[in-house]
C-alpha cells in the first residue's frame, strides 16, 4: 500500500504555504489502485476509475419535445393558418412509424418518436381543432419542438472523466446510457485517533480537568462524507511510545493515518517525535490560521497527517489540507473549494504571511448585495463559532487589515465538506 517514499518531499523553510503544500501533496500521493464495479444505486459519491464513454446516443431517437401536432417542414403554413387532416397518433413508447401522407399532421405526445420526414411540432396550446382537422398557425420555424437523436450526448463521447466524484446527475447519465454499474476506485482507508491526556470518550467518566473528544467525531464524519472507509482508533494518551506503536501497527493496513492534537511544540506534544521514531516527518508547520501546526509524515510508505488539536483549527486544516490529500489518494480530481466574492461587513486586523480563514455569516444588504459578517470572537477552540456561521472568509497571505466594504472570498461550509 506504499503511496509515498520517505524522501519524495523536499520541504525547505520553516513554514509551507498552503498552496505549495497542497500542490505537492497532490503531485506526490498516488491513487489507491483497487477498482470495483459498483451498482448504480450505490454509485453516488464514488470515484470513477476510468473515463465513461457513451455506448448510446442521447436521446437515442429523434422525438417530440411537447404534446401537439407534427408536420413536415415542406407543409408548414406560410402567411395564414391552415387546416390539416390528422394522419394518426403517436404516444411516447409507440414504435417509430413510417412517413405520413403529404399535407397531413400527426397527433404526437412528448417523447414519442418522430415519424420519418416529419420534423416540426406545434404545441397543442397553439392550435385549434375544427371538424376533425387541426388548424395550424403560420410562423413556426422548421425543426421547432423536436429533440434530435444525439443532441444531448453523442455516441462515443467521454461523458464523465476518470476521477469524477459522482453526483446524482452523473449517476443519472450512466443509467440513461443503459449501464447497470460503474467502475469505481476502492474507498480510501483512513485510520483516525485523538491524543491527549485531557481527552475522554463521550459517555465515559470525565475528570473535572478533562474534555470529551469532539475532533475525532468531526474528522470521522468529514472523511465519511468524502467516501472514505474509516477505522476509529480511539484516544491515545500523551505518550510517545504508545502513539508510535499504533502508527506502526496500523499504517500498513491504511492509506492514510490521521490525528488531531499533539503536533505543536508543547512539552506534551509527542506526535512529531512518534512519527520520527517510526517513519519520517515531511513538514509540520503551515502558513495557515487557524492551525499553524499541521504535520505531514510517512510511515513505511503510508502518509500521515497530524492536524492541530483546537477544533476550529482541525476543521479548517482538514478542509484545506487533509481533504485534498484524501482526494489525491482516492484518485479524485481536486479543485479548490468554490468561493464567491462578497462584501466584508467587518473590520479585521490581519498580519501578512499567513492564509487566514475567518468564520462568517452571509446577509443580504439593503442594496441587495451579499455581505459577510464575521463571528464576533476568534478563538480556535470555539465550536460555537463553526455552528453559528455559514462558512469561511478566505484572506490571502498578503492581505492585511480588512475594512468594511472590501470584497472578500466566502466559502460556504457546503463547499468544504
Ligand atoms: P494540542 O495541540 O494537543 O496542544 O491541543 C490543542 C487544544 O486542542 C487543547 O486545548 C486540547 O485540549 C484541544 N484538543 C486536542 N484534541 C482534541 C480533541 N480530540 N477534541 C477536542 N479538543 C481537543
Ligand atoms: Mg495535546
Amino acid at each position: 500500500m506504499a503511496q509515498l517514499s520517505d524522501d519524495c518531499f523536499a520541504f525547505g523553510g520553516p513554514m509551507r504555504s498552503v498552496e505549495d503544500a497542497v500542490a505537492m501533496i497532490i503531485d506526490r500521493l498516488s491513487p489507491v489502485d483497487g477498482v470495483e464495479v459498483v451498482p448504480l444505486t450505490e454509485a453516488d459519491g464514488r470515484i470513477l476509475a476510468r473515463d465513461l464513454t457513451s455506448p448510446l446516443a442521447l436521446p437515442p431517437f429523434t422525438n417530440s419535445a411537447v404534446d401537439g401536432y407534427a408536420v413536415r417542414s415542406e407543409d408548414l403554413p406560410a402567411g395564414e393558418a391552415r387546416a390539416f387532416a390528422i394522419a394518426g397518433r403517436m404516444q411516447a413508447g409507440a414504435a417509430a412509424s413510417g412517413p405520413i401522407p403529404p399535407g397531413h399532421a400527426i397527433r404526437i405526445f412528448t417523447g414519442a418518436p418522430m415519424p420519418s420526414g416529419v420534423d416540426t411540432v406545434f404545441m397543442q396550446e397553439d392550435v385549434r381543432l375544427d371538424d376533425g382537422r387541426v388548424v395550424l398557425p403560420p410562423g413556426l420555424k422548421r425543426g421547432s419542438n423536436v429533440r434530435p437523436a444525439g443532441e444531448d450526448v453523442a455516441l462515443g463521447l467521454t461523458v464523465l472523466p476518470a476521477g469524477r466524484r459522482l453526483r446524482p446527475q452523473d449517476v443519472a447519465v450512466a443509467a440513461a446510457l443503459g449501464l447497470t454499474g460503474i467502475e469505481a476506485r476502492r474507498r480510501v482507508r483512513v485510520a483516525v485517533f485523538s491524543n491527549g491526556d485531557e481527552i475522554v470518550e463521550p459517555g465515559m467518566d470525565r475528570a473535572s480537568s478533562q474534555l470529551f473528544d469532539s475532533n475525532r467525531f468531526m474528522l470521522l464524519a468529514m472523511l465519511r462524507r468524502i467516501g472514505c472507509e474509516v477505522t476509529d482508533l480511539g484516544i491515545l494518551p500523551d505518550d510517545r511510545a504508545r502513539i508510535a506503536d499504533i502508527l506502526k501497527r496500523e499504517a500498513g493496513a491504511h492509506d492514510l493515518m490521521l490525528t488531531s492534537g499533539g503536533v505543536s511544540t508543547g512539552d506534551a506534544d509527542y506526535v512529531k517525535a512518534a512519527i520520527e521514531s517510526v517513519g519520517s516527518l515531511v513538514f509540520w508547520r503551515m502558513a495557515i490560521k487557524p492551525g499553524r501546526p499541521v504535520a505531514m509524515g510517512v510511515i513505511e510508505g503510508t502518509p500521515f497527517i497530524g492536524l492541530p488539536g483546537n477544533p476550529v483549527a482541525s476543521f479548517v486544516t482538514f478542509a484545506h489540507v487533509a481533504r485534498p490529500a484524501v482526494f489525491a489518494l482516492a484518485g479524485a480530481e481536486w479543485r479548490k473549494p468554490v468561493g464567491v466574492q462578497v462584501r466584508a461587513a467587518f473590520t479585521y486586523r490581519k498580519k501578512p504571511g499567513r492564509l487566514e480563514y475567518v468564520r462568517a455569516n452571509l446577509r443580504r444588504a439593503d442594496d441587495g448585495a451579499w455581505e459577510a459578517i464575521k463571528f464576533p470572537r476568534e478563538g480556535a477552540g470555539l465550536l460555537s463559532s463553526l455552528i453559528d456561521t455559514d462558512g469561511l472568509v478566505e484572506l490571502s497571505e498578503d492581505a492585511t487589515n480588512i475594512e468594511p466594504g472590501r470584497l472578500v472570498e466566502f466559502m460556504a461550509y457546503a463547499s468544504l465538506l
